[in-house]
């Protein structure tokens, strides 16, 4: 599935979705405590798969004075001799926050993408609620649930990351009530089973923002 996700790379960079260096994408298989992650800094349109990072998930439980206290932290693991001399996306607090419990992927693969597609963000930029666009166009909501959007946050950071999960309704258990969220003046974070199905529900909602802000009725 790294190859796939290459695909959906080069395609989102076709659509302009992303300029060279941008975006992210993660994918956890649910039986295995890792996921990969894409790398920082390199060219996504030229993206291999031998170039991906290999995360590790570390649950630790401290049960001292009878209360249960957990929590979670990431590791690197070694993967190839290339992807080793790179370093993880910026957006790693972004996706290790969707990858460390798997919700309703728990018997399937979990797919977080991150890209910033032209219309969704002018959409956004345009002070449009993604959540309440969607609402005129009941095709969209058959296949893809818009979260509300997530204010200008500094990209990289974990103030990003915490919105977008808090808008996402990310539970403890990783459930996640929507498919795709905006960060306004920034993009769009999508989740799903498979790197094709994420991509969807960004091209779902890319299409719809091109049309409303094509009518000038908005
Ligand atoms: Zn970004």
């Amino acid at each position: 599935m790294l190859e796939t996700i290459c695909e959906t790379m080069v395609e989102a960079y076709r659509r302009n979705w992303i300029t060279s260096r941008d975006g992210n994408v993660s994918i956890r298989h649910h039986d295995r405590d890792h996921f990969y992650i894409t790398p920082s800094g390199v060219r996504k349109q030229t993206l291999q798969p031998d170039q991906f990072k290999r995360i590790k998930i570390n649950k630790w439980i401290n049960s001292g004075n009878g209360v249960g206290v957990y929590g979670y932290a990431w590791e690197e693991l070694d993967y190839t001799d290339i992807s080793k001399n790179l370093k993880p996306s910026g957006e790693i607090p972004l996706h290790f926050g969707l990858q460390k419990e798997m919700g309703q992927h728990i018997d399937d693969v979990r797919v977080v993408m991150h890209f910033h597609p032209t219309y969704c963000v002018a959409a956004m930029h345009a002070g449009i609620q993604l959540n309440e666009l969607v609402k005129n166009f009941p095709e969209l909501s058959r296949y893809t649930n818009v979260a509300p959007n997530v204010p200008d946050v500094p990209p990289i950071s974990q103030e990003l990351a915490d919105y977008c999960h808090k808008n996402l309704e990310l539970d403890n258990n990783g459930n996640i009530k929507y498919d795709i969220v905006g960060i306004k003046g920034h993009g769009v974070v999508s989740i799903d089973s498979s790197p094709w199905r994420a991509f969807e529900h960004i091209e779902r909602l890319e299409h719809i923002c091109h049309i409303v802000l094509a009518s000038g009725n908005y």
